[in-house]
């Protein structure tokens, strides 16, 4: 621990005491930000998602300009060019209620996020002086530009190359970029290239530069408003001064801006999967079938309730990693010439809980527009109903920014690298876990309504320790990493629910109170069978076979959840969603 906050991925090594940012936290200048920002969905932007969907680009142009009107842009940037510098939280909060349009949300997105943000950490001040104000005040647009044909997820193979001029007054790029967001319209491309072909950089390219061309749009499963091509650079002269970081760095650049991007991604698709759910729950209570309204059937309400779960479970997760990054970025002297350094050290502490939050939020957001189409039956499958636009736009969040598989590596990867550099101690722990697992949970939460599933989550701690302790071995293989970090992925989704119902249930109402332990009996059940799954393929993996049957006993011993009131509480949350219309919490 850092004073009373908590240190990346700590929280699978300790019992969960601190309290975390939980959207009730929301102050009321937080809460004008997100009005202002849905009030302009609801007048500028729903009305005309057919327009945005068949790619009318100037219109985009228009609308992101109103964007930039509003303040919206500055978010990120620093106070000293004019910019906001807002919390993680606020601007979380802000790109949910951007989110209900998929394309428009990437065009937001792409532009001020790794549009503008390599250039607000890495930039030189000429450079700020010179771009970050036309950025900001939406007379340019951003675009970041990595992939490239042959390396998506393994940038740094880039086939991209930077020759110093003979003068030394330019870079000469050559080679193509794949996929890039905001191409159609934006002015400015960080785009990565490697110096001599070795050093891996980043320089800050304009449209107008010649030999620089933007290739067809690319015709797309979903997102279909949004902007995406092809780059080409044919010896394209970048002026020395444009060399964005330094010289064979760029790989900090590429990565550092990934990990807030990956939590923004988690961020847009809990603002997809609030949209969905909204239109399934009116969809379920005017849609009649057999003389009543399908919402009033067991297997309709299930989704509802499932579906208003995992939208919990996604907000809370986002909320926390917010929290957490706002939290230490909190603690940073703003001065000096290293300040963004320092603040990517920051950020960097959370990657692998952004890393968390984008995989989990991404694959509940496909649970939740699968389900969205289910409950509209033939209508979910006509272009005529929102949901058959965001079940198409869904499913690119589990692609980019990392694909989940990417994701998932990194995960216990970033987990067993701070526990060999001794920054966390796994190992005692490890060593440890078959006696701990016999001992009963000490933790206690604020409120007895809460204690079993607290308990649940003691037990699925020390089920991760004894798992990766008898099956270590196998860590080379991807399959037990992967299955590790659905261990972990679990543990912290439960233990954000766990953590934020406990924290807002003594304020809530009586309704709420009973939403809120009717939420987590739905989710402490469904994350225990889910992570017994998962525990029980670590070990099919990696334990040896005398092993595995005693460690399948444990498993199943302690993943289990009683189920003795699960029904109705399913009920509750599907009758309560179906009564309001939309998301409850
Ligand atoms: C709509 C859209 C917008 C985009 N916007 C941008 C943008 O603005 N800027 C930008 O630079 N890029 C952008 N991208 C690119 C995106 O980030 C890449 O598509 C993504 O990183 C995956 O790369 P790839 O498509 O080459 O897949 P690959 O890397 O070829 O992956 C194919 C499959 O192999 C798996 N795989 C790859 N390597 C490994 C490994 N080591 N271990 C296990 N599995 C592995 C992957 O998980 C995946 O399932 C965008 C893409 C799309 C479709």
């Amino acid at each position: 621990m850092n004073g009373t906050l908590p240190n990346g991925l700590e929280f699978l090594l300790s019992p969960a005491v601190a309290a975390p940012f939980v959207p009730e936290d929301f102050t009321t200048e937080q809460k004008q930000i997100a009005e202002t920002t849905e009030e302009f969905m609801k007048n500028e932007i729903l009305p005309n998602v057919e327009r945005i969907e068949n790619k009318d680009f100037d219109f985009i142009v228009e609308k992101m300009r109103q964007c930039a009107e509003l303040g919206l842009f500055l978010a990120e940037v620093p106070e000293e060019y004019g910019g906001l510098e807002l919390e993680k939280t606020t601007n979380m909060l802000m790109i949910e209620k951007v989110a209900p349009v998929g394309s428009f949300v990437m065009a937001f997105g792409g532009h001020t996020g790794i549009g503008i943000l390599p250039l607000v950490y890495y930039g030189t001040p000429d450079q700020k002086e010179r771009y970050l104000g036309k950025l900001s005040s939406g007379e340019w647009f951003g675009a970041y530009a990595l992939t490239e044909p042959d390396c998506g997820s393994d940038p740094l193979s880039s086939r991209t190359t930077a020759v110093l001029s003979a003068d030394g007054t330019h870079y000469i790029l050559n080679g193509a970029k794949q996929f890039i967001t905001n191409s159609a319209f934006a002015d400015l491309f960080t785009v990565f290239a490697k110096i001599d072909g070795k050093h891996f950089s980043a320089f800050l390219v304009e449209k107008s530069f010649p030999g620089f061309s933007v290739g067809a749009e690319e015709k797309k499963m979903g997102l279909k408003g949004s902007s995406t091509t092809p780059l080409v650079l044919q010896d394209v002269k970048v002026p020395v001064e444009n060399l964005l970081g330094e010289p064979g760095k760029g790989h900090k650049i590429a990565f550092n801006v990934l990990n807030v991007g990956r939590l923004k991604v988690a961020t847009q698709t809990l603002g997809m999967a609030k949209a969905a759910f909204g239109e399934s729950a009116s969809y379920s209570a005017e849609r009649k079938q057999f003389g009543k309204a399908i919402g009033e059937f067991g297997a309709i309400k299930e989704k509802l309730a499932d579906m208003t779960a995992a939208i919990f479970a996604s907000e809370s997760v986002v909320y926390r990693v917010a929290g957490l990054l706002d939290g230490q970025i909190a603690t940073l002297d703003h001065g000096g010439s290293d300040y963004y350094e320092r603040y990517q050290k920051a950020i960097e502490e959370f990657a692998a809980e952004c890393a968390i939050a984008k995989v989990f939020c991404s694959e509940q957001l496909d649970f939740v527009v699968d389900e969205a189409v289910q409950i509209h039956g033939g209508y979910g499958y006509i272009s005529d109903y929102a949901v058959e636009r965001h079940y198409r736009d869904s499913r690119i969040q589990r692609i980019f920014e990392g694909t989940n598989e990417i994701n998932r590596i990194l995960i216990p990867t970033m987990l067993f690298r701070r526990a060999d550099s001794g920054g966390l101690d796994l190992w005692s722990q490890v060593k440890e876990a078959a006696a701990r697992c016999a001992e009963a949970s000490s933790t206690k939460p604020a409120n007895d309504e809460f204690a079993s599933a607290f308990s649940l989550l003691d037990s699925l701690k020390k089920l991760v320790l004894l798992v990766v302790g008898d099956t270590v071995a196998a860590k080379e293989s991807q399959e037990v990493l992967m299955a590790y970090a659905d261990l972990i992925i679990g543990v912290f989704a439960l233990e954000s629910v766990l953590l934020r119902a406990d924290k807002c249930f003594a304020k809530a109402s009586e309704r709420k109170k009973g939403q809120l332990q009717a939420v987590i009996k739905v989710l402490a059940f469904e994350q225990a069978s889910r992570f017994q799954q998962a525990a029980f393929r670590a070990v099919a993996y990696g334990a040896s076979g005398e092993r595995e049957p005693a460690l399948q006993k444990i498993i199943a011993e302690r993943t289990a959840f009683a189920g003795t009131g699960l029904l109705p509480a399913k009920q509750l949350l599907a009758d309560a969603a179906k009564e309001s219309g939309k998301y409850l919490f």
